[in-house]
């Protein structure tokens, strides 16, 4: 798949609910509505979408949300899209977590293909850790990572970068991975969705924090890729790499190689942008087949736009896109 821009399209991500069991301050209002049961694909629709996905070139997979490890019996849809892991099909199977739910989840995942995880972890303090997801115990979130590194998975923690909330712990953080064979990778916060502080009081860009890090770490330039929008170096001192993701200060989109299905059924091709395509419809219609299918995600591909356009300032302090990352899935 090819879009108007010359981009290769090979990487789906898919959020799979749009529930979560935290509510972290930048992502989600406290009091979120829900969608009801019946508006959300089921998982035997959301298997035949990506299948025909795949068929026609996604070769990565990332299945998010929400917390998509919430989902019930979200494990038959690994599982599903494990078997088509292999030569001419997919290649990668992986996930995005807040981690709660991995201690007695890592081992089927590891049986389901998948190989990597990415664990978000803003803080490794319980108090900060609590009051940024409004309610999370990280001690459920350590054990799931380690048992996520027992059962053989490549964890890479992710770090949304808050003014005020953990911008005194990049050190920490990084030391920490590198003591347990960690990759991480810092995100800057983007204006999507309502939620209910400032993002003005939050953001915090992350050429300020490479240059702080730089004082006590040596950056290495490193040409590694792992498909997404970090830039990445290896850190001397740990021999691990770190990634900054910079939707804000650096816009990535002349390499973008992604789109995102929600749990509706709903196709963005950009995070930052509103324009859409139903498939929800489709797939509940009996006389749709594949190959309709196909020449619909034809149809969205070629609406593929340059990129997204972020802003946040006092003077634009409202969400650039209305959906929160929960809807489309971060
Ligand atoms: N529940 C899973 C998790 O916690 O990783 C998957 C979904 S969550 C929306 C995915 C990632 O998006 C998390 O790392 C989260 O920190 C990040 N995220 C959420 N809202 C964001 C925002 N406004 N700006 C930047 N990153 C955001």
């Amino acid at each position: 798949m090819i879009d108007p821009f010359g981009r290769r399209i090979s990487y789906l991500r898919v959020s799979v609910t749009d529930r979560c069991d935290l509510r972290c301050v930048y992502c989600m209002a406290e009091d979120m509505t829900f969608l009801p049961k019946r508006e959300v694909l089921t998982l035997e629709e959301l298997d035949r979408l990506c299948g025909v996905f795949i068929g026609m070139g996604v070769q990565k997979l990332r299945l998010t949300g929400g917390e998509p490890l919430v989902r019930k019996n979200v494990i038959s849809l690994f599982r599903s899209l494990g078997a088509r892991l292999g030569d001419g099909g997919l290649k990668e199977l992986t996930v995005t977590t807040n981690g709660t739910q991995l201690a007695h989840m890592a081992e089927d995942l590891y049986g389901a293909g998948v190989r990597r995880i990415n664990v978000s972890l803003d803080t490794l303090d319980p108090a900060a850790f609590k009051a940024a997801t409004r309610w999370g115990d990280i001690e459920k979130v350590l054990d799931g990572i380690f048992a996520a590194k027992a059962a053989g998975l490549a964890v890479k923690i992710n770090a949304v970068a808050l003014k005020g909330v953990n911008e005194d712990e990049y050190d920490r953080l990084l030391a920490w991975c590198g003591e347990h064979g960690f990759d991480l990778c810092l995100i800057e916060t983007m204006p999507m969705g309502d939620i209910s502080g400032d993002r003005t009081d939050q953001y915090l860009p992350l050429s300020l924090v490479r240059s702080r890090l730089r004082e006590h770490w040596t950056l290495e330039d490193t040409d590694y890729k792992t498909g997404g929008p970090a830039r990445y170096y290896t850190v001397k001192e740990t021999g691990r790499r770190i990634g900054f993701i910079t939707p804000m200060t650096h816009n990535f989109c002349e390499s973008c190689n992604r789109v995102r299905l929600t749990c509706t059924g709903t196709l963005y091709m950009c995070l930052g942008q509103e324009d859409s395509a139903d498939f929800r419809a489709m797939l509940r219609d009996p006389s749709v087949d594949d190959a309709a299918l196909k020449a619909a995600v034809e149809a969205a591909i070629a609406r593929k736009p340059k990129g997204h356009d972020f802003i946040i300032d006092r003077r634009h302090n409202r969400p650039s896109v209305g959906r929160h990352m929960s809807v489309t899935g971060g």
